[in-house]
């Protein structure tokens, strides 16, 4: 044996090897897009820096959830309309629609859950109202 038959030897073996792995290659590529469970960010196919999710829109209260922020007697429009969030406080002499039992959780702009303490209000939007309040616009609920 010289060194030319070892080395085709060597060759026959080596393009062998070569060969059985590149018929391997596109098996397991097949297997990565056959649509296995496997997430891109596993396979490392679609990871990087631009995938990651669109951001989730903030998310706003819901105008009858007790999670708004409350309502400030301070606040300009809840003056103007004479809002008080306890109706028994509000001055019949400056206000002569009100009448006693009137109170925002009967009114039917009230937004609230029954039997919470506060809720949204039609008039006055992202705010809660106390469901003991009260203001000029009031409305009864029909029934
Ligand atoms: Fe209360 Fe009705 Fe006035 Fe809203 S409109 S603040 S629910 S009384």
């Amino acid at each position: 044996m010289n060194n030319n038959d070892v080395s085709k030897s060597d060759r026959r073996k080596f393009l062998k090897l070569v060969s059985g792995s590149a018929a391997l290659v596109p098996l397991a590529a097949l297997g990565a897009c056959s649509g296995d469970k496997q997430s891109p960010a596993d396979t490392g196919s679609e990871s990087g820096p631009q995938s990651s999710p669109p951001p989730k829109p903030a998310k706003e209260a819901p105008a009858g959830s007790s999670s708004l922020p409350h309502l400030s007697e301070d606040n300009a429009q809840a003056k103007a309309l004479a809002y008080r969030h306890d109706a028994t406080t509000v001055d019949k002499a400056a206000n002569p629609r009100y009448e006693p039992g009137q109170l925002c959780s009967n009114c039917a702009l009230y937004l609230g859950k029954p039997g919470s303490d506060w809720g949204g209000c039609s008039i006055f939007p992202g705010k809660a109202v106390n469901a003991n309040g009260w203001c000029n616009v009031y409305a009864p609920k029909a029934s």
